[in-house]
């Protein structure tokens, strides 16, 4: 099923999962378990989680780990924040991998100052520890701070491992440390005698890429001994749509979709790539493909966690109760942004909001929603499924200089943070 391209979903798993128990093959089951938490499912090993309580189990901290890694997956914060307060009352508070766990849930979920609380207060910091903190500010654009972590970790004599060399290398692209990120990447085989695998590929292609070194980062996939895999030429793919190179864009594109056919996201970047050429052939081209192959974008959502519950928006959304007063918000705020001087959006970009255009898209309901109900000190988190557009990005900038507020926004790549007119990824993802 997996070879021929179609995409398991939350019903095929428990079968899958329950065969490998009747034929007694736990690898299997591991590596279906991991699987089901690369498709974003996991929130249902959440649901379980909450069945497992309600009959009166108690959990331990592997269960806790795994839950506090779906919360992870999911921006689902104050679920997390509960676990943490579970470990305390089950006395599992110093667990070492528990810790671990809450540094990434923290992180990933926005707060990065509470998970820089967790690894401070580590008596004993493991190359894990240090890899998640390290991670955790490449994934929020603070690359320098990520590198001198990373630096410290070795001065205290503990070696760094292939997953530290990711995050590092990770953290370097995000921010745009092109030479830092070299040196590492030399440093990893030569000193450490460890050998580059996709993912660290994946990350050199995509500072490389940044940097416009669109050449030198295709002679570097061309060149390794890994296999390639779908997000590398996907990297790649990313960076061509941000210096604009359609002819590179195309090759990339090919390569992507013989690994991974079905991923939506590719065409729409492909797209997007055609868009900023001003290329309706390549557009057409592009949805012509995804027609005969029978594949619908996935559709965009977004969501913000108010008072414990979860706010979720989908691209034209009408069914959230305030939706009268959302739409009111977001009239307004429009208003404002076009008004504001030296800011129009340009043409291309209007196209790309009306080429992606399935209604207003969900980030900015949630940015509507949130200004309607939070107070000015509160900060507003947006998880997002897909890659924050063009046109959605240019908006929470303007939005966050004209009412003074601070948006931080999860999409499908990184974060970004919003204030005073300006993006944490300066125009990057
Ligand atoms: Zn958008
Ligand atoms: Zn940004």
């Amino acid at each position: 099923m997996l070879r021929s391209g179609a995409s398991p979903n939350a019903f095929t798993f428990p079968f899958a999962i329950k065969s490998c128990a009747a034929l007694s093959l736990p690898i299997t089951g591991k590596q279906l378990h991991c699987h089901v938490f690369k498709t974003g499912l996991a929130n249902n090993v959440l649901e379980l989680y909450k069945e497992m309580e309600s009959k009166g189990f108690c959990p331990d901290p592997v269960t806790l780990v795994g839950v506090l890694s779906s919360c992870a997956h999911l921006g689902a914060l104050s679920v997390g924040k509960e676990v943490e307060r579970k470990m305390e009352g089950f006395g599992f508070s110093s667990n070492p991998f528990l810790n671990n766990a809450l540094i990434n849930m923290y992180a990933r979920c926005g707060n990065l100052k509470k998970a820089r609380d967790i690894f401070d207060g580590m008596p004993v910091k493991s190359v894990v520890s240090w890899t998640a903190i390290i991670g955790g500010y490449g994934m929020h654009g603070q690359g320098e701070v990520a590198v001198e972590l990373f630096d410290e970790m070795i001065r205290g004599g503990i070696k760094p491992d292939g997953t530290a060399f990711v995050s590092v290398l990770s953290a370097c692209s995000h921010a745009g440390l092109t030479n830092k990120g070299l040196d590492y990447f030399g440093v990893m085989e030569r000193k450490y005698r460890l050998w580059p695998g996709a993912e660290h590929y994946s990350c050199m292609v995509d500072l490389l890429g940044r940097a416009g070194r669109l050449n030198e980062a295709r002679e570097l996939i061309e060149s390794m001994q890994v296999r390639a895999d779908g997000a590398l030429w996907g990297a790649l793919l990313g960076a061509c749509k941000i210096h604009r190179n359609v002819e590179l864009a195309e090759l990339a594109f090919e390569r992507v979709i013989e690994l991974e056919p079905t991923n939506t996201g590719y065409y729409v970047l492909l797209s997007n790539v055609y868009t900023e050429a001003r290329n309706l052939e390549g557009i057409l081209r592009v949805r012509m493909l995804m027609r005969e192959r029978k594949l619908k974008k996935d559709p965009g959502c977004s969501y913000v966690e108010f008072k414990g519950r979860v706010h979720l928006f989908f691209a034209g959304d009408r069914n959230h109760p305030q939706t009268n007063e959302i739409y009111k918000k977001l009239n307004e705020l429009e208003n404002l942004v076009k008004d504001l001087d030296g800011c129009k959006k340009n043409d291309h970009e209007r196209r790309e909001e009306y080429l992606n255009s399935m209604g207003v898209h969900s980030e900015k309901l949630a940015v509507a929603f949130a200004l309607l109900n939070t107070r000015k000190e509160t900060e507003i988190i947006i998880i997002k499924n897909l890659r924050i557009c063009g046109d959605c990005h240019l908006f929470i900038k303007l939005v966050s200089k004209i009412v003074d507020r601070q948006f931080v926004v999860r999409d499908a790549t990184r974060f970004h943070h919003f204030k005073n007119g300006f993006c944490s990824c300066k125009e990057y993802w």
